[in-house]
């Protein structure tokens, strides 16, 4: 049964996909862990929804992926960039060494089945419940307090998996759930930074086994098939027809020009032809969702006790779809580490150890992904640099293979089939 008034080892502060595979690798590896959620789930989340054979990977190792992969959309085998001047390109995605493709799946699916596979595995779940801060450090302990909960929930360590740049470590009471920690009040276009919006389609016309990234000025945009709707808490999974998803991210400046997410997607059709094209007969699933500030870059690994995982640990760029893949990466990195030094958890030396190899080993296998995933998006998101960009690889189709892996796609064998292994140009 969950418990708030137990000593748990470890409490996970977000259940999203990088707390939720934090907490099922350590519930696997022995320890009594909790995760705490804000969102009843299904639910859904601003996000492309891609997720690349790296991720699907980690997925299975977790005994999740056939679950997760008959709701998923379908393997996807090419990526078709369409920048807003200049020539377009299609390249082969890659596919992993055990044999696992991209593919996309809604986070409705997703999140609800990692947070139930921890759960299956042993983690305790509180959910809804709002963290309001969090306080202590390796030596003491920790107190997680809940809003609405009389008493602090204890844990000798704390992993913070809540996805936001803003919350940090916690040590700080917050108000609660907002789009900015200053400004819970603020307009969404009043928000400095990249803001993102995510809308599900149907009748698009865009091959099954593509996804498509582009955009216009000011304006990024993936758009791929992705998963059906998924499992709802007292029934089983519903099947609807199939969904895709459209996420974009925009400056600020735009928002303002163009009043709302509905005109900014008619300025995407209109004036980028590839993003024209599949759109054109396409009819929005439900409304618009948004969220936002974005805030790509690598933050803090570990802290005293506390452990960052997923967003909350770096943000990678969204254009360049890795951001689910570091996040579950995190999360199963860190379940072996813990794992690694089960026995001798207890005390603020092991976990200074724990803290130090988790930090080392995330730099290494992780943080560089990262870093060439936002060098990327730099030279994506300006018109003048894509349009060069897409010029020369037009020339060299291998250096556009090359840079599909270079994105974060790195561990991985070429395709078998003989005819994808380098890009095209339409
Ligand atoms: C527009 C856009 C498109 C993207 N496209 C892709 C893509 O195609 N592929 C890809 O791999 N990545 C993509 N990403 C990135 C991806 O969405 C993130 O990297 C991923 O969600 C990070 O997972 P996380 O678990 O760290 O955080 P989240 O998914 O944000 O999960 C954090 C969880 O913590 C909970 N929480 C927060 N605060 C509290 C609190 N105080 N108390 C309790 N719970 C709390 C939240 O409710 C949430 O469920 C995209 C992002 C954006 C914005």
């Amino acid at each position: 049964m969950n418990t708030a008034h137990k000593n748990y080892d470890v409490a996970v502060i977000g259940g999203g996909p990088a707390g939720a595979s934090a907490a099922a690798f350590m519930a696997r590896s022995g320890l009594e862990v909790c995760v705490l959620e804000q969102k009843n789930f299904p639910r859904q989340k601003v996000c492309g929804e891609f997720i690349s054979p790296a991720g699907w990977s980690v997925l299975a190792d977790l005994n999740v992926s056939s679950r997760l992969q008959a709701m998923a959309g379908p393997a996807l085998q090419h990526v078709e960039v369409y920048p807003e001047w200049g020539l377009e390109l299609r390249g082969a995605l890659p596919v992993h060494a055990d044999g696992h493709c991209a593919r996309a799946i809604g986070r409705d699916v997703l999140d609800f089945i990692l947070l139930h596979r921890a759960a299956e595995l042993g983690a305790a779940i509180f959910q809804p419940v709002h963290v309001s801060q969090v306080r202590g450090g390796a030596r003491t302990g920790f107190e997680v307090f809940v809003a609405g909960w009389p008493l602090p929930l204890r844990a000798r360590a704390v992993v913070l998996a809540h996805g936001s740049p803003r919350l940090g470590a916690m040590n700080s009471p917050s108000p609660g759930h907002h789009r900015t920690a200053s400004r819970p009040d603020a307009p969404l276009s009043d928000i400095a930074g990249w803001l993102c919006f995510k809308i599900h389609l149907e009748n698009v016309h865009l091959p099954d086994d593509t996804i498509a990234i582009g955009g216009v000025e000011g304006l990024y945009a993936g758009l791929v098939r992705t998963g059906s709707s998924g499992p709802t808490p007292n029934a089983g999974p519903v099947t609807c027809m199939p969904r895709y998803n459209l996420a974009f991210v925009v400056e600020r400046r735009l928002l303002r020009q163009y009043g709302s997410a509905a005109e900014l997607y008619g300025y995407l059709q209109e004036h980028n032809n590839g993003f024209g094209r599949c759109l054109r007969h396409a009819r929005p699933i439900g409304d618009f969702l948004a969220c936002g500030p974005m805030e790509p870059g690598v933050r803090q690994v570990y802290d005293d006790g506390r452990i960052f995982v997923g967003n909350a640990a770096g943000e990678v760029h969204a254009l360049i779809g890795e951001g689910l893949t570091l996040a579950l990466g995190a999360g199963q990195l860190l379940g072996r580490v813990i794992g690694e030094h089960r026995a001798t958890l207890a005390g603020s030396n092991n976990l200074a150890t724990v803290g130090a190899t988790y930090g080392a080993r995330w730099l290494d296998q992780l943080g560089s992904r990262l870093r060439w995933g936002n060098v990327f998006s730099q030279v994506l998101m300006q018109p003048m640099l894509s349009a060069l960009a897409t010029a020369y690889l037009h020339a060299f189709p291998d250096i556009f293979s090359m840079c599909i892996r270079w994105s974060g796609k790195q561990a991985v064998i070429s395709r078998p089939k003989p005819q994808t292994g380098a890009a095209n140009v339409r």
